[in-house]
């Protein structure tokens, strides 16, 4: 066993703490990673606190993995000692099901291996994440990183980059269309770079009116301020798509609202309460609500070698590990700019 260095926290109201803890030995497909960076996503929030339910603890948060390869098992062939590698949200999947098949392992029927907060195929073994020194991990469920990309930019990609890119390529978002991305933090800055790559006209609905500038900068066309409802009116009708992107409680009608016929709101943000929908903002223009998580390996790997060819990587804030709680409590409060990633030098 490789004992392993981390911070968890012991429970939902615990503060993240250092942690030692054993990672299997590599086996004869699997790579061991040296972790240099990894990315504060709001899902490591809701599952360190436990407000979605059924959390495991001790919890090692962490799915936005980039690193570098330390060794690597007699039967692995995709990477050698020293190539960067990336781990996303999971790191194996039962790969025999229909959706494991199709290349949607993250909507793996049978058992998938969450990345942390999960467990192994024997259902009992935790998993461990990347506010950690080092992670095993089937090759098969690695990621090569373009090395000419910055490391802790990249790491954001990662499940940020895939969960905005997913939804917009099933959206055929292209050129003449008008998006929306509700909210500007972690995926929300993701959705506005790569929406307006993809040619689309790019609107940002936000509650933080401070961040105008910043949206336009980041390839928005048009910024709202959501704290007055009158500037949400005037754009009804509108929208081929939106993607929202909110980690807390919220209005979807406001938004159903703003799509034209036909058009979809893609819900990724993943409130832990429900929310009402009024079958009306549906019905009347044949509108679709929809949600989609992360993406599977194949079009995570497509998603990182667009980004690569257009030099598309996340706006971050790097952290040491120590201030992990004060990252968390900004973010909660929207004041992110726009990722936060630790850098696991200072582990
Ligand atoms: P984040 O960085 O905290 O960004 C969320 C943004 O939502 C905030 O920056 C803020 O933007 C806005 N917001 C926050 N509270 C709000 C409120 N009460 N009302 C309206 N807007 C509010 O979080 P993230 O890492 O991007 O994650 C966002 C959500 O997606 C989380 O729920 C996370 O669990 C979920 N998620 C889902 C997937 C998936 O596969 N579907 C993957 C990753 C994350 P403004 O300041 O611009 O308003
Ligand atoms: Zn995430
Ligand atoms: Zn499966």
């Amino acid at each position: 066993m490789l004992p392993t260095r981390g911070y968890a926290t012991k429970g939902p109201t615990e503060r993240l703490a250092p942690f030692t803890f054993e990672r299997r030995d590599p086996g004869p497909r699997d790579v061991l990673i040296e972790i240099l960076y990894c990315g504060i996503c709001h899902s490591d929030i809701h599952q360190a606190r436990d407000e979605w339910g059924g959390a495991l603890f001790p919890m090692v948060p962490g799915h936005e993995i980039v690193g570098r390869v330390t060794r690597v098992g007699p039967r692995a062939t995709r990477f050698k000692i020293g190539d960067p590698a990336g781990v996303g949200c999971f790191v194996d999947s039962c790969r025999v099901c229909e959706s494991c098949k199709a290349g949607l392992e993250q909507y793996c029927e049978r058992h998938i291996v969450f990345t942390y907060n999960g467990t192994e195929h024997d259902l009992k073994t935790p998993t461990y994440g990347g506010y950690s020194s080092q992670i095993v991990v089937d090759e098969q469920y690695v990621f090569k990183i373009p090395p000419k990309l910055p490391a802790a930019n990249v790491a954001p990609l990662l499940c940020a980059g895939i969960t905005t890119y997913s939804p917009l390529r099933q959206f055929n978002v292209g050129p003449g269309q008008r998006v929306g991305v509700v909210g500007l933090g972690g995926l929300g800055h993701m959705g506005v770079k790569l929406a307006a790559a993809m040619g689309a006209e790019v609107t940002v609905f936000s509650t933080s009116s401070s961040k105008e500038q910043d949206a336009r900068r980041l390839g928005a066309h048009d910024f709202v301020a959501t704290k007055d409802p009158k500037n949400l009116e005037a754009l009804a009708n509108r929208f081929h798509c939106i993607l929202d992107t909110v980690a807390a409680d919220h209005d979807l009608n406001l938004y159903l609202n703003l799509l034209r016929r036909g058009g979809a709101l893609a819900l990724v943000g993943a409130p832990p309460k429900p929310m009402a929908v009024n079958a009306f903002s549906l019905i009347m223009k044949g509108r679709t609500l929809s949600g989609s998580l992360i993406g599977g390996m194949r079009e995570t790997q497509e998603m990182l070698d667009y980004c690569a060819a257009r030099n598309i990587t996340s706006d971050v804030e790097v952290i040491p590990i120590q201030q992990v709680e004060t990252a968390y409590e900004r973010t909660i409060k929207g004041d992110v700019r726009y990722r936060f990633v630790i850098d696991m030098k200072t582990l």
